[in-house]
């Protein structure tokens, strides 16, 4: 299926690896030339090297923390005008509620909050004033049904949802659509991280921790970053035009809802 947006630019954040690079696989493959964006420069500029010879697209690679004002601002700077922003960064670790103080609340809201929002607001009004524009933020499964040891990520990434619900009822009549993907497990460095805490606090093998995780999801298995990436790039597209302000789960039905 023809996207439509071959030739477009996009600001694909945090995506040296998984997720984030999943996404930016797939709309390179559509056509798209990219501004990538890591902290790591080796994987990020290895990852920039593969999709520039494998797609043919022109690739830019931004080395800078997303998180931080200064790093943003390079990264915004590197990308000039863009038609398409996904947002992405680090999750917050797991823990206690007990135990978060008021400065691990700052640093989530930070990453997983305020980083897309103020993204958002950079972008948008370039995006409005040309008439068409395409964001998606990476949230997670934890914005519909909540995992209690990620508190800090349910309680940043719920505030980002709020913001969304509205803003992308406000820059609709511009040709611009706002969505957010919401991931379930998937097989990434996060997943590993994730489930080396189990390992830790289980004294169990990888192997069986991964085993327990996948049987809790009706698939049975990890979801792919490039099946993320592909829903992605398919909310990127001209015909996800009439989709606003959704949160869709990618969670191999591992969310029990009805709606
Ligand atoms: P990942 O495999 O660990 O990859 C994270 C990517 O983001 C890397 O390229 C990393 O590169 C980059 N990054 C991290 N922090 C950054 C920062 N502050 N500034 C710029 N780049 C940054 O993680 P993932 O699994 O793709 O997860 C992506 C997001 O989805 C996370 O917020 C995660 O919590 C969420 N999520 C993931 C899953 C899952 O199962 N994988 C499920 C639900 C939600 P550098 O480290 O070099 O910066």
């Amino acid at each position: 299926m023809d996207l439509g947006i071959r030739g477009k630019r996009a600001l694909v954040c945090a995506s040296s690896k998984g997720l984030g690079r999943g996404c930016a696989e797939a709309l390179a493959a559509a056509g798209v030339d990219l501004v990538l964006n890591a902290r790591g420069a080796e994987a990020l500029e290895a990852t920039a090297a593969a999709i520039r010879a494998r797609h043919n697209v022109g690739v830019v690679a931004v080395v800078a923390d997303i998180t931080t004002e200064e790093g943003r601002a390079r990264v915004l700077d590197a990308a000039g005008e863009v038609d398409i922003l996904v947002t992405n960064a680090g999750g917050p670790p797991p823990g206690v509620w007990s135990d978060w103080t008021r400065d691990d609340f700052i640093r989530a809201l930070d990453a997983n909050m305020l980083t897309p929002i103020a993204l958002m607001q950079a972008v948008l009004p370039g995006m409005m004033a040309r008439g068409w524009g395409r964001v998606v933020n990476i949230t997670s499964q934890s914005v519909k049904a909540p995992i209690a040891a990620l508190g800090l990520s349910n309680s940043a990434r719920a505030g980002l949802t709020g913001f969304v619900a509205g803003t992308s009822r406000q820059v609709a009549p511009h040709g611009v659509t706002i969505n957010n993907l919401l991931p379930g497990i998937h097989d990434t460095d996060r997943a590993v991280s994730l489930d080396q805490g189990v390992v830790k606090a289980e004294g169990i093998s990888m192997e069986e921790a991964r085993a327990r995780r996948a049987a809790t999801i009706p698939t049975r298995r990890y979801g792919d970053p490039a099946h993320f990436g592909a829903a992605c790039a398919f909310l990127c597209s001209q015909q996800a035009a009439f989709m606003v302000g959704q949160n869709v789960l990618l969670d191999g039905g591992a969310t029990l809802a009805t709606l």
